[in-house]
């Protein structure tokens, strides 16, 4: 177990923003739950962050603890099941799905997540969302205690699970995969890179796409035809290089990127009568 203090979470989000914590704590699951039951019951405030690509933190930090899972290697359970801890990226599981020629991973591999992150959000692209693999996860319940949960339970849909809704915390998943060919897979990890390489601003810190598809319609479209792609404030941006994301092209402050969000729902809202709704969650006083 690593404890950091007075640790700036810019420095753990891929928006680069966000002030200081008062302790960010990197510790394997089991610890991990020690260390959350005791925040729990010392009503300590605290926070768990997976690789903070979804996130949006204030400039103010958070004042309690936050914890990070530690990755681990995925553990092939038989043929074609395989079990990922929280904390490993959905990048590191896809690879190792790769390398034994098991398929299912590969529209989540460009994902920068956990995947406790990508259980929470049922993070997704390309068609593909991580429900349409997971065959059940173990978490800690809010009273504390470690079940097994089936997907059912997980009761996804669009950007959304019962984990946030019922607090409970992802510690593994296991995940349905399908045997195929390993050149194959990787061959369509790599198509689908090139595509994201080609489409998002990568080259740029960002949270991805900032705000929730609405229905019926596409977020970039609409921010594109409100008149905002490149539309500046501060240090962040609506990208040029697609409408659906902002990026922090030059030490945006949390606050810059806040107001720039309110700014795109405004402006969207006047010319369309489109809400949007953020998929970035926010952390902290803004
Ligand atoms: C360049 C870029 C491209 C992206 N493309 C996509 C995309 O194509 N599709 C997509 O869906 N998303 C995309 N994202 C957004 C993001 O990567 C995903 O939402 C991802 O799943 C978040 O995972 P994370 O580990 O970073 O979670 P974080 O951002 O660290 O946390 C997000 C939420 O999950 C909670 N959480 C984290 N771990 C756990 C756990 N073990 N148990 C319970 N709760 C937990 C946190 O408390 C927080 O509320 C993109 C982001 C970037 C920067």
């Amino acid at each position: 177990m690593e404890i950091l203090y007075n640790e700036p979470l810019k420095l753990h989000t891929t928006f680069r923003v966000g002030g200081e914590c008062k302790r960010f704590i990197f510790a394997d699951c089991e610890e991990g739950c020690g260390v959350i039951r005791d925040c729990r019951e010392r009503e300590e405030p605290f926070f768990l962050f997976g690789k903070g690509s979804n996130l949006l933190v204030s400039d103010r930090g958070f004042p309690g603890t936050v914890l990070s899972f530690l990755p681990k290697d995925p553990v092939l359970l038989d043929r074609d099941r395989l079990r990922v801890s929280a904390g490993t990226t959905l990048a590191a599981a896809a690879s190792f799905a790769a390398d034994h020629g098991l398929s299912g991973l590969e529209c989540l591999h460009g994902i920068p997540g956990t995947m406790g992150g990508a259980a929470v959000m049922n993070a997704g692209a390309y068609g593909s969302e991580l429900k349409d693999v997971f065959a059940e996860g173990e978490v800690l319940t809010k009273e504390g205690e470690i079940r097994v949960i089936s997907a059912e339970e997980m009761d996804f849909s669009y950007r959304s699970s019962s984990l946030e809704r019922e607090e409970n915390i992802l510690l593994s998943a296991v995940l349905q995969l399908e045997k195929k060919d390993a050149v194959l897979i990787r061959d369509r990890m790599k198509e689908l890179s090139a595509r994201r390489r080609e489409k998002q601003p990568l080259e740029l810190p960002s949270a991805g796409s900032t705000f929730r598809r609405p229905e019926g319609y596409f977020a970039g479209k609409l921010i594109e035809e409100a008149g905002m792609k490149g539309f500046s404030i501060g240090g962040a941006a609506v990208s040029e290089k697609h409408a659906g994301f902002i990026v922090n092209y030059n030490n945006a402050t949390a606050e810059e990127i806040y107001r720039l969000i309110c700014k795109v729902q405004e402006e969207v809202y006047r010319t369309s009568g489109v809400t949007l709704k953020c998929e970035v969650k926010m952390l902290g006083e803004f």
